[in-house]
């Protein structure tokens, strides 16, 4: 899938991205950032409003499905970055001097 697929190697520096492993831990972040935000959504809706459910539903299912894969992209860029910042699967920890320079 296109969508989700990183590059290979980054144009500019070089890298490397083959070694990451985000596996299905973006679709985990995103749905459990989609939660957080529709969660006032739904309240206010409900607490503020006399829409039927239908109405609802209407509202909140696509409202919760774009935001999901919305969120997709930026979360698997996340997860990638974290598994190079701390040179996880193969990734080589690059700042390994300011580790070394810690009192
Ligand atoms: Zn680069």
């Amino acid at each position: 899938m296109r969508f989700l697929k990183p590059v290979r190697q980054c144009p500019h520096c070089h890298q490397d991205w083959t070694p990451q492993q985000a596996d299905d831990f973006p679709a985990y972040v995103s749905i459990l950032i989609t939660g957080h935000l529709m969660a006032p959504v739904i309240i206010a809706l409900v607490r503020d409003t006399q829409l039927p459910l239908g109405a609802l539903v209407a509202i909140v299912l696509p409202l919760a499905i774009i935001l999901m894969i919305a969120l997709l992209q930026p979360a698997k860029g996340a997860i990638i970055a974290v598994q190079w910042w701390f040179g996880m699967h193969g990734f080589t920890r690059e700042r390994q001097e300011a580790v070394d320079n810690d009192p």
